[in-house]
């Protein structure tokens, strides 16, 4: 149990208006709701619900393994100082219990910062309330930590030294592209260099970058707060998500001066992601003469390699990959459990990359509008390293199993 615990209200007045009766018991259900919050950080849980029943509340904690875990009941007669607590904290109007509110707190535990986000539903029994943590780390993986071939590595690398353009990274929702993003930026920022992002969830901290989100309440869209973060000049931006045209526009009109654009994009590959934005309106020479890369990656679960189970590949393997391996070749699939894996047969993930350069030819062919399967065939014949390259390699390795790499391709 961590020993410093810091709360930070969103709205310090609102501390007056909490409605105590008992003082005693007030203080009481202050320290019960702080401790369940606290340790629900403490051993890095993503919820914390106060579900109410006929006779108070149930409080689960959803751990970050995913399954939900009653860790105490509330009685009926502190169910409102209870409610009133979190809200407060929130900065949500405890004077309305009966309509949906919204609103966020931070709080400290001891070296963990944290941004608490609160949702309140009136329901049969009461108010729902559901608080969702995220833990602001600070961003310490490394480029050459992410598990990037040495081929792929190097040509990015090389990209990057460019020091100006946009790049893309792409892949399906939880295939790491943030992490790759702030790898990147940790790569090439430098301490007088100014970088700024913009993201919806801002995960990481990166010392000497500033970082914003959009808010519920804000009267601005994120296209406007990309224009408006542009125009502080910074040397390195980062975008998140770009989901319509505006921010399209937006992002490619900043990676036009001299300075590095990274913007993650939610798509199965580096030619769809380029689809993507011209779909939005961006007219293909634009995109030709900014677009410097396009990351495509997946995550994968890594193999616990003290009970991992070999198998040797056979010639019908070898036809669904459609590769001829080498004789003798091995693959991998996760085993029952041990203690070195909690009995899961994995032990975190690995990613998978692919990197594509735009080639002067294929630039010419989106300007010209070819239609998207030859674009994709050029793409892929300008590539030596693709996404199932990459996961085969891994997956003869021992890293990940064949499964895993094909499914997630
Ligand atoms: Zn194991």
């Amino acid at each position: 149990m961590a020993e410093k615990v810091v709360f930070e209200s969103a709205r310090k007045a609102d501390a007056d208006m909490r409605q105590a009766r008992n003082p005693a018991e007030d203080k009481s259900v202050i320290e019960e709701v702080d401790k369940v919050i606290a340790a629900a950080a403490d051993t890095g849980a993503t919820e914390v619900h106060l579900e109410p029943v006929q006779d108070g509340y149930t409080i689960r904690v959803r751990e970050a393994g995913g399954a939900l875990r009653k860790v105490n009941e509330i009685p009926e007669r502190l169910k409102l100082n209870v409610a009133n607590r979190i809200k407060v904290l929130a900065g949500l109007d405890i004077t309305k219990s009966r309509i949906p509110q919204s609103g966020y707190f931070k709080m400290v535990v001891g070296e963990k910062k944290l941004e608490l986000n609160v949702f309140s539903q009136p329901m049969l029994y009461g108010e729902l309330i559901i608080i969702k943590l995220s833990y602001k780390v600070s961003a310490t993986l490394r480029l050459a930590q992410l598990g990037m071939h040495p081929n792929v590595l190097a040509a990015y690398q090389k990209a990057l030294a460019r020091g100006s353009g946009l790049i893309l990274v792409t892949g399906p929702p939880g295939s790491g592209k943030r992490s790759s993003i702030y790898a990147s930026i940790l790569e090439i920022l430098k301490p007088d260099q100014l970088a700024l992002g913009f993201d919806p969830v801002v995960k990481y901290e990166v010392p000497g970058m500033v970082q914003g989100k959009p808010e519920e309440k804000s009267e601005y869209t994120f296209a406007e707060a990309v224009v408006g973060l542009m125009r502080q000049e910074p040397d390195v931006a980062y975008i998140g998500e770009i989901s319509n045209d505006a921010e399209a526009r937006a992002t490619i009109q900043g990676a036009f001066a001299k300075r590095v654009v990274f913007a993650r994009m939610t798509a199965n590959d580096s030619v769809s992601a380029i689809q993507n934005l011209t779909d939005m309106g961006i007219q293909p020479f634009l995109l030709v003469a900014s677009l410097v890369a396009v990351i495509n990656q997946r995550l994968v679960h890594r193999l616990c390699t003290a009970c991992r189970q070999a198998y040797p590949a056979d010639a019908g393997l070898e036809r669904e990959i459609g590769f001829k391996l080498p004789d003798g070749s091995q693959f991998f699939r996760a085993g029952g459990g041990c203690p070195a894996c909690n009995g899961s047969g994995h032990v975190g993930n690995l990613g998978l990359f692919e990197l594509y350069r735009p080639s002067e030819e294929l630039g010419k062919m989106i300007i010209a509008k070819e239609p998207v399967q030859s674009i994709r065939a050029r793409a892929f014949k300008d590539m030596s390293f693709t996404l199932k390259v990459d996961g085969i390699n891994k997956a003869l390795a021992g890293y990940v199993s064949l499964e895993d790499v094909l499914n997630c391709l």
